[in-house]
């Protein structure tokens, strides 16, 4: 790789192209604003035949008995620990290369999170640290699929098995992905999607939990503050006033608003991830020979989402850092961003809990070199050939 002064080689190259490339647009057609206008046009806003189709659609796909439709992921997590009934005195175990609400969630269920180290290659939860962090206070195991890809389920649910745990899957990233031929969705008891702007499917904000149909029914009176209004039903009366309250619950259902965009959502989801897997293949093609960098795996019996495309940078055949590496990208045009930070670089977690960096040296290791690229279904064949030429370009100024 050519080194020298670098201010000299970005004169001569500057940007790859004229605007900055957003790294992850909303991916909204003309059949999400016609379906959300006829919502808004009709006599149901909140939730109601919208939301239940939607519930049924995304089950169906993911091949799962139930799903329960919520205002995020987030929600979706959160009572799915409350309908497991998980809180104080229990501990849940879960990995230090997730967003913050993986852990926020266990934290405000008044147990304790206990966050672990991840598996080199994929940078999911790590299966033989979580079989050293259970103790008899561990109730659940909550893995992230990170990136899209999926977690070691079978060692995961072995691990279940073995101790009374139960599983809770943050599959924010996750949709479509597979292991072993099964769909993310359907493979553990529950499992929490996120339809946050930015995620392979979006409602805006919006989120579902699927899995086994008792345990999303025993969630679902739990998005709605607790309220029953089946009991009289059942018992042959109706009058149209009466509700109980049966549990603390929150206040996190879905609208047909939001529904009625995923309806639409769904309809384009295998075409949004091939093209997302294209781009990955294109991405890795390009990029994999090249000795400052080291491309995302594919373990051979998963299909990742690709929700994220994470290069890793080889520190040491470069000048500059990581975050230098971003800015260079950035005055090329080429937005970037890092998923994650790892939770215990965090100040609450590190505070709160007491993590130490050396009880993490996967990520610690890992985790500095991450930089992910843009990925998203509306990349053109040029966006995706100025993605990679700017980011070789990084490598060939900054590179030795
Ligand atoms: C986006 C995300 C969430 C939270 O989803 P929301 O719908 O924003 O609540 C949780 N975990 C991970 C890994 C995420 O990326």
């Amino acid at each position: 790789m050519a080194s020298g002064d670098p201010s000299r080689h970005l004169g001569t190259i500057g940007p790859v192209r004229a605007t900055l490339l957003p790294f992850s647009p909303p991916s909204i057609g003309d059949e999400e604003i016609d379906e959300v206008a006829s919502t808004l046009r009709g006599e149901w806003l909140t939730t109601g035949p919208r939301t239940q189709r939607f519930e049924r659609e995304l089950a169906t796909l993911v091949g799962a008995e139930a799903g329960l439709a919520v205002s995020s992921g987030t929600a979706a997590m959160q009572v799915a620990l409350a309908a497991a009934g998980i809180g104080p005195g229990d501990e849940v175990i879960t990995t230090t290369m997730t967003f913050c609400a993986t852990a926020h969630v266990i934290h405000h269920a008044g147990a304790r999170p206990v966050i672990v180290d991840v598996e080199p290659d994929t940078l999911n939860i790590d299966p033989d640290a979580v079989a050293r962090a259970i103790t008899p206070r561990t109730r659940a195991i909550m893995p992230v699929h990170l990136h899209g890809h999926p977690a070691e389920m079978d060692a995961l649910l072995d691990l279940a098995g073995a101790h009374d745990l139960t599983v809770i899957e943050d599959a924010a990233h996750a949709l479509p992905a597979s292991y072993r031929g099964r769909m993310v969705g359907s493979i553990g008891p529950l499992c929490a999607f996120s339809f946050y702007a930015t995620k392979n499917l979006t409602t805006g904000e919006g989120g579902m939990l699927t899995g086994e149909r008792e345990l999303v029914e025993a969630a679902r009176p739990w998005t709605r503050h607790g309220i029953d209004r089946d009991r009289q039903a059942a018992a042959g009366k109706k009058d149209s006033w009466w509700y109980d309250v049966v549990l603390p619950g929150f206040k996190c259902n879905m609208s047909d608003i939001m529904a009625a965009i995923g309806l639409r959502q769904i309809e384009k989801l295998e075409a949004f991830h091939a093209r997302r897997t294209a781009i990955a293949q294109a991405y890795t093609e390009a990029l994999g020979g090249v000795a400052q960098f080291q491309v995302p795996t594919e373990r051979p019996h998963v299909r990742s989402a690709w929700h994220i495309y994470a290069l890793r940078l080889h520190l040491d055949r470069l000048r500059i850092d990581r975050a230098r590496f971003i800015e260079e990208l950035r005055q090329r045009h080429i937005s970037a961003s890092v998923h994650f930070i790892p939770l215990h670089r965090m100040r609450f977690y590190a505070e709160e809990y007491g993590l130490e960096p050396d009880g993490y040296p996967v990520a610690e290791r890992e985790a500095e070199r991450l930089v992910s690229l843009p990925l998203h279904p509306l990349l053109t064949d040029t966006d995706v050939a100025d993605v990679i030429e700017a980011t070789l370009d990084v490598a060939r100024c900054f590179g030795h």
